[in-house]
């Protein structure tokens, strides 16, 4: 965190920091520059100033007046005055004049050479060789002396500027030097750091990049074989079919463990990875060596897929590879977790099938190894378009649900139920019915999974309650009426109000109705599902439990709720003729609902053995084949009420 806010503020910071001072002490240094050279020339100036200021000349002329006299000499003497007398006055204008000024001690000095000078003018204008010429050549000394002392003090002046520019200039150098080394110092330190991070940065990239790679595996295979998964799989199918060429076949095998293992719970977590790990294995080596477009999948659940391409009359047929599998697993599979002998069911489907569409080849190989699961297991299957029937089959019911709703395709059949001691119709379970207009009669157990799955189970089952209630007119007053209500039905939050509804429309008496209810809808969300129960019972609405003894019936669903009967399912009262425990069971439930005065009616009773056993263990109602299967109501009232009285089996 340190690191980084050095790296993104601190050592960026400093960098400017350092280059703007850098600058700025460059402007200065500039200046520094211009002001040494005006010093130097100024210091220049002042030099030949004091050097233009000279006794020399005026001296000379003097000294050679006095010594030799003469009116030539006289007048070079008088010129050399005058020149000399300019010269002063220029002085006094000068650079060096002016510094001159500047000091108490120069300015004086300079005012006693003017004064001398002045002094000089009266011997010089009347020259003669001893007395004036020797008094002028005495004050030109007094004057040479105080001018050699100003010329001292004023070039020490001009000298020591001089210095102190250059001095200036120097510090400026001085502070330039050292912000060089600290920029370069911190900029070093940044491009380190920029450095040392751009390392930390790739690192960085290339985990990411691994992980990436990683999830991108995961993505397409499966964690527990390490085998490509079904939607890489129908890709590789794709391509494998656009690469196709002539005179070679394509064909995906289907290899399903699923239906040769005992079911889920039943068989340790453990055991059932290690059989699927080494199943992955064995298919990998079966079909070795694979060419570059041949592979093996793990489907979904315990599903394998194998593509495989041959070529006419070279390698194995896809036919030859199943049987291969196929005769592999006549030995035990050997896992970490033991020896398992399992018998997979294989079916496969290729190009000699027209199929070009990589998901149609996949779904044709499953259902191929799906006709494997229904028929002799040890055969392998080969796809003939046949069974894509029933796939097209369950799509056009699908397709036609909505228009058979409005056409009133749906009807409902009635199957009577009998007092078994009487043989008295007690009352009618009425049960869908559907004649489409093209496939002509449809059956419930193909039509009520997909009304189910697809939502149309709730329109359907409205209209098959309100149709029967409104047929039950037709029959005599005291018969009840059994309805099926799905879990879609028992969920929505009208039920209540739709039943009524109805009840009220048809006329049809509440406690005549009979609703029945599987235990696997009790399943989904028990309380609110109570509730509801409870609010159509509080309408007068008997309920049934259905299905009771079919799979795996739990005899809490008996005491959870109040049922006014209980049905029980044809397996049970199958099993009760010859399957003493059975008999046991059903004892049992006879007395619990003897005991909260709940009725029993038995379903499916097929023979005379059957009804006479139950019979035997006190039941009173049921239904059956053995009487009368579901039919129309025009042939429930012929058959049982042809005066329209109360009728039983004869
Ligand atoms: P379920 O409610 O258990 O209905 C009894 C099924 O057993 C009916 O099949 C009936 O024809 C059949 N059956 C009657 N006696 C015998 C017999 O002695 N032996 C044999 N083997 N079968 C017998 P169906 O009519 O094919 O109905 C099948 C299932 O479809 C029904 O089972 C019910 O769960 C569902 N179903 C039918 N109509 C409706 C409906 O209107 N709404 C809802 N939600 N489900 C319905
Ligand atoms: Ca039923
Ligand atoms: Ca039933």
């Amino acid at each position: 965190m340190l690191s980084e806010r050095l790296f993104r503020i601190a050592i960026p910071g400093l960098c400017c920091l350092l280059i703007l001072l850098f600058e700025v002490n460059t402007l200065y240094l500039g200046q520094a520059q211009f002001l040494l050279s005006q010093k130097l020339s100024f210091e220049r100036a002042v030099i030949s100033d004091v050097q233009h200021l000279d006794t020399g000349k005026l001296e000379t002329r003097l000294v050679r007046y006095a010594a030799n006299g003469g009116k030539k000499n006289e007048a070079s003497v008088q010129r050399a005055y005058k020149a000399f007398l300019n010269a002063v006055a220029t002085f006094r204008s000068s650079e060096a004049g002016n510094l001159a000024l500047k000091t108490t001690a120069t300015r004086n000095k300079l005012a006693k050479v003017l004064a001398s000078v002045n002094e000089l003018a009266a011997p010089v204008a009347s020259l003669d060789t001893r007395t004036s010429a020797s008094r002028a050549l005495q004050v030109l000394e007094g004057i040479s002396k105080s001018l050699e002392e100003i010329d001292t003090a004023v070039l020490k002046q001009a000298s020591n500027q001089v210095k102190a520019a250059f001095n200036k200039l120097q510090q400026h150098q001085q502070y330039q030097t050292g912000l060089i080394f600290a920029v370069l110092a911190s900029a070093i330190s940044w491009v380190w750091s920029l450095h040392i991070r751009n390392d930390a940065l790739n690192a960085e990239v290339r985990i990411h990049k691994q992980r990436a790679e990683r999830f991108a595996i995961k993505l397409e295979h499966d964690s527990l074989t390490g085998l490509i998964n079904r939607p890489v799989f129908i890709d590789r199918v794709g391509e494998a079919l656009e690469n196709l060429a002539r005179g070679q076949t394509l064909s995906v095998l289907c290899v399903d463990l699923e239906s040769s293992l005992p079911k889920s719970d039943k068989l340790d977590r453990s055991v059932e990875e290690a059989i699927l790990t080494s199943t992955a294995d064995i298919l990998k080596h079966t079909i070795e060596p694979l060419t570059r477009q041949e592979c093996v999948a793990r489907s979904d659940g315990k599903n394998f897929l194998i593509l495989s391409v041959s070529e006419d009359g070279m390698g194995l047929s896809s036919l030859e590879i199943a049987n291969r599998i196929r005769d592999r697993f006549l030995r035990p599979v050997a896992t970490a977790e033991g020896a398992y002998l399992i018998t997979p069911a294989i079916g496969f489907a290729d190009t000699r099938v027209p199929d070009h569409d990589p998901r149609d080849i996949v779904r044709n190989a499953c259902l191929a190894t799906a006709a494997a699961v229904i028929g002799e297991r040890r055969d392998v299957v080969v796809f003939v378009p046949a069974m894509r029937h029933e796939i097209d089959r369950r799509e056009v019911l699908e397709a036609s649900f909505p228009r058979a709703l409005e056409t009133n395709e749906f009807l409902p059949h009635f199957q009577p139920q009998f007092d078994l001691k009487t043989g008295r119709v007690l009352g009618v379970e009425a049960l869908a019915r559907w004649y489409h207009a093209e496939l002509g009669w449809i059956s419930p157990s193909e039509f009520i999974p997909i009304a189910e799955s697809n939502g149309d189970i709730v329109p359907l089952g409205w209209k098959i309650l309100e149709t029967a209630c409104a047929e039950m007119r037709h029959l005599p007053s005291d018969l009840t009426l059994s309805i099926n209500l799905s879990v879609a039905h028992i969920q929505s939050d009208d039920v209540v109000a739709m039943l009524d509804e109805c009840l009220d429309r048809t006329g049809f008496p509440a406690n005549r109705l009979k609703l029945e209810i599987t235990e696997t809808t009790l399943k989904s969300d028990l309380e609110k599902i109570g509730n509801t129960l409870e609010h159509i019972r509080a309408l007068g609405i008997r309920l049934a439990l259905d299905d009771f003894g079919a799979g795996y019936s739990s005899l809490s669903y008996l005491m959870d709720f109040p049922w006014d009967e209980i049905k029980i399912d044809r397996s049970l009262c199958a099993r009760a003729v010859n399957d003493p425990k059975s008999r046991g069971v059903l004892g049992l439930i006879l007395q619990m609902a003897g005991e909260t005065g709940t009725n029993v009616l038995v379903e499916g009773i097929e023979s005379v053995e059957q009804r006479d056993a139950l019979v035997r263990l006190g039941c009173t109602s049921g239904q059956g084949y053995l009487f009368c299967g579901p039919m129309a109501l025009d042939d429930i009232k012929t058959l049982f009420f042809p005066d329209r009285g109360q009728s039983g089996i004869a």
